[in-house]
């Protein structure tokens, strides 16, 4: 089975064609297009309109990179939440137009879960993982319970992402600040202490981000701002994931999301993994950030045990939580 999927939730648009190797997701092509807000952050209409405007050749790119036919394709799947209102709209279009005129099937599919389900299809050995998800609005730890994917910890307010991006934004770093934050941080000595907020299995990185802030105004190095920032917001992510890993005694460890590119965030979680005799997943790069490729894999997986949907029920929702799908292809 093919199927090409079409990622588009927040800055990113994506299409990805996969074939499923009998379990296993093999990815033929993944061409994706970033919108860059000119100043400040995303703004969704311009997103969405960005958006639109690539859609059509990133997918003709993604059927000519994958040296396929149109006629090849099974399976249309798009993400429908969470996500940005006009983005997740405008991709969700894409793919019921891609459906109704190739005359097949569409699958909606949760952008969260598809992060972990890209790691389990495409890395050897990687099972059953705890997914430490760490992207620019989310940032959850997920693991498969009793039928669904349960979010063990997440923010209480803004994504890791977002927390980086705004402090840089706020330092006049350019979006996103995520990999300029890492450059700065490898120079930075001095350690400022920032507020470590863990609530229960919960995070908050907003006070920190003001925190931060004022350590910059009151003329301190933004090298050593930087290097504070990653120690402490990067130990508080291993820290939760680590207690997941001990409450549901799973023995693998998934990073996913943009900010997983960050070495700094990898050894941390890499030495905790093998500290309890866990092991460690990092999908490449292409499918650890928002990608269309992990969303085709979820419509096969969901197709394959038997999910189907029509176009006029293809809805997106922004709110929708990785606990609430209902995962019929795990037993
Ligand atoms: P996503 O939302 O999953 O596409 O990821 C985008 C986020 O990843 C943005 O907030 C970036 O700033 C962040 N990011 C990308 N590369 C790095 C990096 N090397 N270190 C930290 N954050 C990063
Ligand atoms: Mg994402």
């Amino acid at each position: 089975m093919i199927c090409l999927g079409i990622e588009g939730t927040a800055h990113s648009i994506g299409v990805g064609i996969i074939r499923d190797m009998g379990g296993k997701c093999e990815v033929i092509s993944n061409v994706i297009k970033i919108y860059h807000p000119e100043k400040g952050g995303i703004h969704p209409r311009e997103a969405a309109n960005h958006h639109a405007n690539h859609i059509a050749d990133l997918i003709r790119e993604s059927v000519e990179k994958a040296q396929i036919d149109f006629t090849n394709i099974d399976l249309i799947s798009f993400s429908n939440g969470p996500g940005l209102g006009p983005c997740l709209r405008t991709a969700a279009t894409a793919a019921r137009a891609l459906s109704l005129s190739l005359k097949k099937p569409i699958m909606g599919v949760n952008h969260c879960v598809a992060h972990l389900e890209i790691g389990r299809g495409t890395l050897r050995d990687c099972m059953d993982p705890v997914l430490l998800y760490t992207s620019g609005a989310n940032t959850q730890v997920i693991a498969f319970a009793e039928g669904r994917y349960r979010v063990f910890g997440e923010t209480l307010d803004i994504g890791i992402g977002n927390c980086l991006d705004k402090f840089g934004r706020s330092v006049g770093l350019e979006f996103p600040s995520g990999p300029k934050i890492e450059k700065l941080a490898s120079l930075g000595k001095e350690y400022f202490e920032l507020p470590y907020s863990i609530k229960g299995m919960d995070i908050a990185f907003s006070g920190l981000l003001t925190a931060a802030e004022n350590f910059y105004s009151n003329g301190e190095k933004l090298e050593d701002i930087c290097y504070s920032i990653q120690e402490t917001t990067f130990a508080a992510l291993t820290e939760v994931t680590e207690r997941a890993i001990a409450h549901t005694e799973k023995d693998e460890v998934l990073l996913g999301g943009g900010v997983a590119a960050n070495k700094r965030l990898r050894d941390m979680v890499q030495t905790m993994a093998k500290e309890r005799g866990a092991s460690f997943f990092v999908p490449s790069k292409d499918l650890c950030i928002d990608n269309g490729a992990m969303i085709a894999w979820l419509g096969v997986l969901m197709y394959n045990s038997g999910i189907r949907m029509k176009v006029e029920n293809s809805f997106i929702d922004q709110r929708f939580r990785t606990d609430m799908v209902d995962v019929s292809w795990r037993d």
